[in-house]
């Protein structure tokens, strides 16, 4: 009778560590119980946090640099996992050269991944603006367009950045969910959601109208300098009165 032979159990150590998870903004699953325990905002206390917003800042602006909507286009696209402060450096030189598609047609693939190669992705950014450049000329006589789902239909462009351009070029009040809003909408028990879509349609749904235009920028200012991802200045926030955070400082 054939001998059975089995394979000897691996050693702990010869079993390949798991990849160490990125820290990312999500709640923990603790956290997201809490969240869905916590007591909802009532419109008077939501009315009052962008009040405050509103008091200390009332023109809040984005920082991504541009001079008309194609380049606040670019800019969002090329923003993708990079930070406004490195897309603005790349940019500087390119808006000088290529301010409209025809121009950026006319500069070409080649010299764009030249200025934007500081820019993480900048092969593939390149070939998406390019090739945006190229719809909004065959399609849209050169002009960006004014509806979501047109301005999704561009190379590279997706929801968020389609919000962007709506809210900071066309005054639309939209909610573009990045990972800053992300955090504070779920942290702060606002609008919290498993995916940026349900936090985007859960901060529609209870910012008054009169907030919406400058909500966003609010939302993002305040998780970029405020409520931060790893350490939140509980201690200086302005609304941490109203936040619903299990974990908060104060
Ligand atoms: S109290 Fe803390 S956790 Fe809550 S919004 Fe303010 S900074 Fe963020």
């Amino acid at each position: 009778m054939a001998k059975i032979t089995r394979k000897p159990a691996p050693r702990k150590a010869d079993v390949p560590k798991k990849k160490a998870k990125a820290v990312v903004a999500k709640p923990n699953a603790l956290a997201r119980k809490s969240l869905r325990a916590m007591k909802r905002w009532t419109p008077a206390e939501v009315h009052e946090a962008f009040s405050r917003f509103r008091k200390a800042n009332p023109e809040p602006k984005g920082e991504l640099e541009h001079v008309n909507p194609f380049t606040l286009l670019v800019a969002v696209v090329l923003s993708a996992q990079a930070t406004d402060a490195g897309v603005n450096k790349a940019t500087r030189a390119l808006f000088e050269v290529a301010d409209t598609p025809q121009k950026m047609i006319d500069l070409g693939e080649e010299r764009l991944r030249e200025y934007i190669k500081t820019i993480g992705l900048y092969r593939t950014k390149a070939r998406n603006v390019i090739a945006l450049s190229a719809k909004l000329i065959s399609e849209f006589g050169g002009e960006v367009p004014r509806t979501r789902a047109e301005i999704e239909s561009l190379p590279g462009a997706g929801r968020k950045t389609a919000n962007v351009v709506l809210n900071m070029a066309f005054g639309e009040h939209t909610m573009a969910v990045d990972t800053h809003v992300f955090r504070v909408g779920n942290r702060t028990g606002l609008a919290p959601g498993k995916t940026p879509l349900e936090v985007e349609l859960g901060l529609e749904k209870v910012i008054p109208a009169e907030f919406m235009l400058h909500a966003h920028h609010w939302l993002i200012l305040h998780g970029r300098y405020t409520c931060l991802a790893r350490k939140p200045r509980c201690e200086v926030c302005l609304i941490n009165d109203l936040c619903r955070w299990p974990e908060k400082t104060v």
